[in-house]
């Protein structure tokens, strides 16, 4: 059989050596590697501009936005999430000594059902923390609506959703506050980092604080903060990432034409189209496997996949909810979760960055598209 090379379910963008190199001249020359330098100070600028939101806090990773996000906001008692999603998001709420409540998916978004979240209510729950899942946003005016009506707070896991807009508008704005990933992984990365949106000033000072340890000044600790700044090096790479990134998601976009364009008429495989008056970042390509009307189950495929040297991930299995240290809680009940635990069963996210080639595209196309050939 003919050797190809293995083709990864992502590639990160990288900045161009030689540019990278004459930033950190920059930074040696400065001797300040962090705590809020110069390119701290302009990627915050130049992100506020690209994503058309108020205020943004870098932090060092995706993680800790979450964290201080649920801390600045108060919340307390029961937090209402969704069980299909990347383990952080959980987390999150357990390290601040709240109790996840997983709430059921909706299959047209893979986000929080709206028509379920009511019944999770009770008397303790202060927060909705919703996912923007691949990137596809979440009925935000329902689940604004329904957290109007019971005076809960909101706060989107947006780690996927970088650059997303609905209506011309950026999805980052909704709710109470948004977190961003800067992982490698994702659409837009600075090796490790992400960051808080927030829509006001004081609130920004506040978030500001909480990053640095709660220091208001050389003197002056007004909170039990915690150390997630991001450094200038990593700040620097993010400043050359964001130049080329809308490069980057057009050769997404084009990647995802031609998945969608190939697996159309494939019986038993399902995947998202683009939604009406969303732009949307192409940040992952979900296929759903329904192994009756394919005639592979999803593992099988994504066997045969790996076989190939084709590395799929199967984002989101296993459920959150079915982890050891969440799954005795009683929302965690796969009775509970019948989409999210169908969906985590049909799922396989095809390769998706901007290196892919035509013709690796073609190499993973005619496996999916094949189920009867060996
Ligand atoms: C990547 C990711 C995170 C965590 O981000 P890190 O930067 O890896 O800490 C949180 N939530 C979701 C949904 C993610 O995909």
């Amino acid at each position: 059989m003919e050797k190809h090379r293995d083709i990864t379910v992502t590639s990160p963008l990288l900045p161009d050596p030689d540019e990278l190199g004459r930033l950190m001249k920059d930074i040696w020359s400065s001797r300040w590697i962090t705590n809020n330098g110069q390119f701290h100070q302009q990627l915050e600028t130049a992100l506020c501009q690209y994503l058309k939101v108020p205020y943004i806090s870098l932090f060092t990773n995706g993680t800790l936005p979450l964290l201080t996000a649920l801390q600045a906001l108060r919340i307390s008692g029961e937090v209402i999430t969704t069980p299909y999603s990347f383990v952080a998001t959980t987390h999150c709420i357990w390290w601040n000594g709240l109790r996840p409540v997983f709430v059921d998916i909706d299959p047209a978004n893979c986000g929080l059902d709206p028509d379920k979240i009511e019944a999770a209510i009770t008397p303790r729950t202060t927060a909705i923390l919703p996912v923007h899942c691949y990137g596809k946003p979440c009925d935000g005016a329902r689940i604004q609506q329904i957290a109007d009506k019971y005076g809960l707070k909101v706060i989107y896991d947006a780690a996927h959703a970088f650059g997303v807009e609905s209506g011309g508008q950026s999805i980052l704005n909704w709710g109470d506050m948004s977190t961003l990933s800067f992982h490698a992984t994702k659409v837009f990365n600075t090796a490790e980092g992400g960051a808080l949106v927030i829509h006001d000033e004081a609130t920004k000072r506040r978030i500001d604080y909480l990053k640095n340890f709660g220091f208001e000044s050389e003197t002056e600790v007004v909170a039990p903060g915690i150390n997630g700044k991001m450094d200038e090096v990593r700040a620097a790479i993010g400043l050359l990432n964001l130049k080329q990134v809308d490069r980057a998601i057009a050769a997404r976009h084009q990647a995802a034409l031609r998945y969608r364009e190939a697996l159309r008429s494939v019986p038993g495989i399902r995947f998202f189209d683009d939604m009406p008056g969303v732009k949307h970042n192409y940040s992952y390509f979900p296929i759903f496997v329904n192994a009756d009307q394919y005639g592979l189950s999803r593992d099988q495929l994504y066997s045969r996949l790996l076989s190939h040297g084709i590395y799929g991930r199967r984002y989101f299995y296993p459920l959150i909810s079915t982890f050891s240290t969440y799954r005795a809680l009683p929302s965690a009940a796969p009775d509970n979760l019948p989409n999210a635990t169908r969906i985590a069963n049909e799922v396989i996210c095809l390769p998706m960055h901007h290196l892919l080639t035509p013709a690796d595209l073609d190499r993973i196309i005619d496996i999916v598209a094949n189920p009867d050939k060996a």
